[in-house]
């Protein structure tokens, strides 16, 4: 029987970061009972296009976001890695320094759904649990998945917080939160567009990056 309280993990480009990203990490600390939460920026994603902004940046602009939440911190080795980043080997490592801590993976529905592309996909359940967020315009029902992922996930699913502290790994809760339509692609198009992204993410990361010209122009230039 696992004993300790579970630590959250939530990866991601934060390319950039955005109040997406906090609300879901907030209410995934309520809903799922979460002491502790680990933000993860990816160093060089593998599974999509490269990020527009540099690793440290994007860590620069989650370190800004993140502060004065004593529940946040941020783990800052995949962006330190050479190569690829793998979710699967970032549990791993986790794993191995934390052998019976419950670990839940958290992600957004559009993620969730894509999961089945992920590097050695299957593993992550043996690794971690995984928290599954409502967010705008992808199903959560679980008759339109794609049918490996539903596979994997039968007899794995709850909606019940406390079966996150039964095991370390292996279970799938989904939880909804606050609606928010926020992407980080809306948000360069918006920067390189010369329009306002006030309020739609932290005041000190919208500072970084007038600061440092990061989204001047449109993705793919
Ligand atoms: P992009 O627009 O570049 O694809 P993104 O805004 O989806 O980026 P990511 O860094 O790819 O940001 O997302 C990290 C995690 O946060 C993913 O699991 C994603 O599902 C989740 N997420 C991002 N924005 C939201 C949102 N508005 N609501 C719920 N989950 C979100």
């Amino acid at each position: 029987m696992a004993e300790a309280a579970p630590l959250g993990l939530l990866g991601g480009t934060f390319d950039p970061v955005h109040y997406g990203h906090l609300r879901l990490a907030e209410e995934a600390r309520e809903a799922l009972k979460l002491p502790e939460l680990r933000w993860i920026p990816a160093g060089q994603p593998p599974h999509r296009t490269a990020p527009r902004t540099a690793a440290g940046h994007r860590l620069e602009m989650v370190r800004r976001a993140v502060a004065g939440n004593p529940a946040f911190t941020v783990d800052d080795a995949e962006t330190r890695a050479p190569g690829p980043s793998f979710t699967v080997t970032t549990l791993e490592r986790l794993r191995a320094a934390l052998p019976d801590r419950p670990l839940v993976l958290l992600m957004g529905a559009d993620a969730f759904l894509g999961l089945a592309t992920w590097h050695r996909w299957r593993e992550l359940l043996d690794l971690a649990h995984l928290g599954v967020a409502t967010r705008p315009g992808f199903p959560l029902s679980s008759e339109e998945w794609p049918a490996e992922l539903a596979r994997a996930c039968a007899g794995r699913l709850s909606e019940a917080a406390d079966v996150l502290r039964a095991s370390p790994a292996g279970r799938v809760v989904g939880f909804s939160m606050t609606p928010l339509d926020i992407s980080a692609s809306l948000l360069r198009a918006r920067l390189a567009g010369g329009l306002s992204v006030r309020y739609l993410l932290p005041d000190p990361v919208r500072e970084y990056i007038e600061t440092h010209h990061l989204y001047d122009t449109p993705d793919g230039r």
